[in-house]
């Protein structure tokens, strides 16, 4: 019998009320690790939920005082919380540019910075951000969106190179087009001509980023990957 090693492991998870982040927090839990998740409302049963907003250091700041108070050190962490506001470039409103860099970008950085000085110290983790087949080979209609995601690529290869020094690996995962809240706003129209252009004809399931989420967590699995973009996108490659 083997294991991923994520037994106890204690691992927070951004925006794991639902869709694609309470996929992780489910999966995580099932596979034993001590698992904590911060949302704006915090219904999902499975996992520590606490309500904080990653677009204020302050609120995630506080998360994680909780977060370590109640399970321990955090182990692992999963930048998930993220949001589109879709228009063309020529039609984006400033508010809809700032919103969606305050929670993509911004907020990447707020989730890590309360644990990473701890991680150093404990010369252990593992640190996941959910980028985008957006950010990886653009998306009309989502230069917000696309920019943040390609945003947290860079941000994720350099923080590599910076935490390997203390055993700490960072990398990305590029989703394609998966089923949850933020794909059903996609118009039927233009879901069908997405669907004729993945070669698997089908969009991904919420699993499907949650066991990729599990792999780079793992010690065991992955403990010589790092500053890795992970694309799980049923072959949507450009
Ligand atoms: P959902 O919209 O289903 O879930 C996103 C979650 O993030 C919600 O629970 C939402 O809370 C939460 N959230 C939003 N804003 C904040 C905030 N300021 N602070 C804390 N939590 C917040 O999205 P998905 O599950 O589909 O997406 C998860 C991640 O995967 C995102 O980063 C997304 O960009 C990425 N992704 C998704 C793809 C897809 O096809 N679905 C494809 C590629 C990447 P609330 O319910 O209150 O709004």
């Amino acid at each position: 019998m083997v294991s991923l090693g994520l037994e106890d492991k204690v691992i927070v998870v951004t925006g794991g009320n639902r869709g694609i982040g309470a996929a992780i927090v489910s999966l995580l839990t099932d596979l034993g690790a001590k698992v904590a998740y911060t949302d704006l409302a915090a219904t999902n049963p499975k996992g520590l939920g606490i309500v904080a907003d990653v677009t204020k250091l302050e609120s995630m700041e506080e998360a994680a005082r909780k977060i370590e108070a109640e399970l321990g050190p955090v182990y692992g962490i999963v930048a998930n919380a993220g949001i589109t506001r879709d228009n063309f470039f020529a039609k984006l409103t400033p508010e809809d540019w700032d919103m969606v860099i305050n929670v993509n970008l911004k907020g990447v950085n707020h989730t890590i910075k309360p644990f990473i000085e701890g991680m150093y110290e404990r010369q252990a983790g593992s640190i996941v951000c959910i980028s985008s087949i957006s950010g990886d080979r653009g998306n009309a209609g989502q230069t917000n969106y696309a920019a943040t995601k390609a945003a947290v690529i860079g941000l994720v290869k350099s923080l590599a190179r910076e935490a390997a020094r203390y055993n700490i690996r960072a990398n990305a995962i590029a989703p394609g087009f998966i089923n949850t809240e933020m794909t059903l706003a996609i118009p039927e129209k233009v879901r069908d001509k997405i669907t004729a252009e993945i070669p698997f004809r089908r969009f991904g399931e919420p699993d499907d980023i949650a066991w990729a989420t599990a792999y780079l967590l793992s010690p065991v699995a992955s403990s010589y990957v790092s500053g890795e973009v992970l694309r799980v996108n049923g072959a949507h490659h450009t």
